[in-house]
């Protein structure tokens, strides 16, 4: 019978047959179809060509960095310039904490270098989880660290890359794992990322934190941690970063 097919063996049967959870309908009898009394979203204006939405927390609209800081507290120190920021020395990160969340974001690699030494960078949820940034126009490196990459876990469905140089876009929804009281995980974290339009991560299930040459177990951390740009020592550029909290 399919139901006990996670049956680890006869002497643990009465513990472990757990049946298989049954694909769950959403139960929407809280509201008749159509019902008119049912509540109206909230209404949004949306920006238009990535512009931050109205209800958008904006991290960086290219006048300053005051949303951000260096690691060790001090204020961020990239460079400035035309309405980007670029890296300059040392990874930055919010001042703000977030969880659940919705992430615009827009990149710039420069044209030079290859492989993992090509406008490496990466967009680092709750400091924690690595989409990577990387020049990924041809340019081939192993694909679990391409550019859309979840580093060292999933490659992208596929590769959506623009030339180095050329503006690209991320829109990520990030959904946080959630830890017991004991520390143990309760629910693993889960990511969505869309490269300049185009679907490349399809709610992902996160293994733990990133690491290199490594897949790190997860560890119990707060439910609100900074966002983080990574210096990899290479001046790709940042622009047009906003947050929707979800
Ligand atoms: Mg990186």
């Amino acid at each position: 019978m399919k139901q006990m097919t996670f049956c680890m063996g006869i002497s643990l049967a009465l513990l472990s047959c757990v049946p298989e959870a049954p694909a769950q309908v959403p139960d929407l009898s809280e509201w008749s179809v159509h019902d008119p009394d049912r509540p109206q979203p909230p209404v949004v204006t949306p920006g238009a060509d990535g512009a931050s939405p109205s209800d958008a927390i904006v991290l960086f609209d290219g006048s300053d960095l005051s949303a951000w800081q260096h690691t060790d507290g001090n204020d961020a120190t990239w460079t400035l310039r035309d309405g980007y920021m670029e890296v300059t020395r040392g990874s930055i990160m919010t001042r703000q904490g977030f969880g659940d969340m919705q992430l615009h974001i827009e990149w710039a690699t420069p044209n030079s270098g290859d492989g993992q030494n090509s406008g490496n960078s990466g967009v680092y949820l709750m400091n924690t989880y690595e989409v990577q940034v990387l020049n990924s126009y041809e340019n081939a490196t192993y694909p679990d660290g391409q550019a859309g990459s979840v580093y060292g876990q999933y490659p992208p469905l596929v590769n959506a890359s623009r030339p180095p140089g050329q503006w690209q876009s991320y829109d990520i929804v990030f959904r946080r794992p959630h830890f017991s009281e004991d520390g143990s995980l309760e629910s693993p974290a889960r990511v969505t990322v869309f490269h300049n339009g185009v679907l490349i991560q399809d709610n992902v299930v996160l293994t733990g934190p990133t690491g290199h040459r490594s897949r790190p177990p997860y560890e119990a951390h707060e439910d609100r941690l900074p966002l983080l740009l990574q210096d990899h020592s290479e001046p790709t550029r940042f622009r047009n970063i906003w947050v929707r909290e979800l």
